[in-house]
């Protein structure tokens, strides 16, 4: 079979980094069109890879017979609509987290890859490909450590952009925790609370900083995650898994740690530096993410995070943001799951 080609809607941050993954690291894959809500940043990118701009018009990109895959690398308020339209010409489809903005919208997706009777969704949920988390889970199921019974997990962002609201600090943030959490326990959501805290001077733009997000586990494991999406100094993410007989901690991505007496001090210190963009923090994650999605199509049969998945951290997401506010746990209820996710 020769390459995947790839049409890629988005053409921002996510969008261009993933386009020159596909394009110079992803054996059996390439990118053939793509296209943006501004056409001139479709322009520009088709430019620079020599490929066809669609402009503005991701809909006819989406059914154009040269594009074999759709990715959907624009804003989270877009990704349902476009999947929709993907699963309409029944094609392969790459989309960034979230699945959707609410899960009645991932219910929509779900039954029409159902009513298709086979998966043809990824979800762009790539802490899973991370070799730190991959290492962590492989831990925690050999059983070596015993059950694992606390996760304590930290997601801080430098800053936001303009119109970002509180419940984006769950749909679009903590929808990483969401997933990674019940991936690492082979485990599902009870229930969940959002609470707001002492609120940082970092952000005075109308939206809550931090959040903490406490979610209670069906075989009763307890997740406390701290969300801020304005920290003042870095990309920080952590995570560590209690367990009954010892623990498991994401390691910091940088593996040398500096000791010395720093210029205008004399007592020494140790230090690593702390990564500020997202880009740099998964950037092997992102790589093997693609390369497994990719392989998986050529197989024909796709195996990474599904619309289930999408739609399971969706679920949880509309009962944080419904709890906020209510100093009560909300109950997470979902459809029963059906057979080609199983
Ligand atoms: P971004 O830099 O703002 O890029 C989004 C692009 O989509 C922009 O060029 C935007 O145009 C365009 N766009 C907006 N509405 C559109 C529409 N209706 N049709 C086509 N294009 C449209 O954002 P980003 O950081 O790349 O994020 C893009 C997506 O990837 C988001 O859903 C985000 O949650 C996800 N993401 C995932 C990860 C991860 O770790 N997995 C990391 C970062 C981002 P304008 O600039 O004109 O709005």
């Amino acid at each position: 079979m020769g390459d995947l080609r790839f049409g890629s809607i988005g053409c921002g941050a996510i969008g261009r980094e993933h386009c020159n993954r596909l394009i110079n690291t992803v054996p059996g894959a390439t990118v053939v069109a793509v296209s943006d809500y501004v056409a001139e940043a479709a322009d520009e990118l088709a430019k620079k890879w020599n490929i066809k701009s669609y402009g503005s018009d991701s809909d006819a990109m989406i059914k154009d017979k040269d594009v074999d895959v759709v990715m959907i690398t624009s804003i989270d308020s877009t990704h349902h609509d476009y999947v929709m339209k993907t699963l309409a010409e029944k094609k392969w489809c790459f989309c960034e987290k979230p699945l959707s903005q609410n899960a009645k919208d991932c219910e929509e997706i779900i039954k029409t890859e159902v009513g298709i009777g086979k998966r043809l969704v990824q979800v762009g949920f790539m802490r899973r490909y991370d070799t730190g988390y991959a290492e962590m889970k492989r831990i925690i199921e050999s059983g070596e450590i015993g059950a694992p019974l606390v996760i304590k997990a930290c997601h801080r962002n430098v800053s936001q952009g303009p119109g970002f609201k509180t419940e984006n600090g769950v749909t679009n943030v903590a929808i990483h925790e969401l997933d990674i959490c019940r991936w690492l326990l082979d485990d599902e959501y009870e229930d969940v609370q959002c609470v707001k805290v002492r609120q940082s001077k970092n952000s005075d733009k109308g939206y809550d900083n931090p959040q903490v997000m406490l979610m209670r586990t069906k075989k009763g494991c307890f997740i406390d995650v701290e969300v801020q999406v304005a920290d003042g100094y870095g990309y920080d993410i952590q995570c560590e898994v209690v367990c009954e007989n010892g623990t498991v901690k994401l390691p910091d991505p940088y593996a040398v740690v500096r000791r010395s007496r720093p210029d205008k001090n004399n007592s020494p210190w140790e230090a690593m530096p702390i990564m500020t963009d997202w880009k740099d923090r998964f950037i092997a994650a992102y790589d093997v993410e693609l390369i497994d999605f990719v392989n998986a199509v050529h197989n024909g049969k796709l195996t990474g995070p599904s619309s289930w998945d999408g739609y399971i951290a969706c679920v949880a997401g509309d009962a944080l943001n419904a709890s906020r506010g209510t100093s009560q746990f909300k109950k997470v209820e979902t459809m029963d799951k059906p057979d080609i996710y199983k």
